[in-house]
Order: C-alpha cells, then structure tokens, then sequence
C-alpha cells in the first residue's frame, strides 16, 4: 500500500517548503507596510491614463492576496495530508501526484491531468 511516489527526504523537502511559503505568506501579509498613498494624488487629478494605471495596481493587490490566501489554505491542507500520510495523492482521481509537480507545486491538491481537466 505505497500509492505515494515520494520517499522520506522528498517528504521532508517539500514540508520544509510548505512551512517556508506559509511563513513567507504570513509575514507578508501581517507586515505593517504602509500603502503608497498620497503620492501627487491632487496634482494628477485629471490625467486618465494615470488614474487608470492607479486602478489596475490597486486591482492586482488584491488579486494578489486573494491568491495568498487561497495558497495558505492549501499549504494548511498539505501539511494536513503530510500529518495523515496521505499527502502527494490526487485529491480527484486517487493517483499519486508526479514528484516534479510535488516539487514545483507542494500545495497543489490534484494531478497534472486533473488540473488541465479543471481549466477546461
Ligand atoms: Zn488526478
């Protein structure tokens, strides 16, 4: 009963990349970074393509952190599965989750094939 492909080391590889993402996660989004504002707001009042610019920034922060959060859960979910003994099993087919994938990816929940088959 080895569905996994990973061994010890590889297993203590990518928790220890899980715990480094999830710290790096976390101190970014606990930082007390102040937000650039007031940055010659008054004196560009008028020029669209600034304003626009300004939008899109603002839009891909919180894209960005949507995205963190969304990647905590998942380290969270990982480490769960790690605890189980269950960890590099495709959470839609049941097939172990190439080692590669692992590596680039250690959160991911599903294998390559179900992952395309999702963004179909
Ligand atoms: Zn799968």
């Amino acid at each position: 009963m080895t569905a996994s492909a990973l061994d010890e080391t590889q297993l203590a590889n990518l928790k220890d990349a899980l715990l480094r993402k999830r710290g790096e996660i976390l101190a970014a989004s606990t930082g007390t970074r102040p937000l650039p504002a007031s940055i010659d707001v008054n004196s560009r009042q008028g020029d669209l393509a600034d304003q626009a610019a300004g939008n899109n920034e603002v839009h891909i922060q919180l894209k960005l952190k949507q995205t963190d959060a969304k990647i905590l859960q998942a380290i969270e979910e990982a480490l769960y599965r790690m605890e189980k003994g269950v960890y590099g099993i495709c959470r839609d087919c049941g097939e172990p989750i190439a080692s590669a994938r692992l590596e680039a990816i250690p959160w991911t929940r599903v294998c390559i094939a179900c992952k395309q088959k999702q963004n179909a």
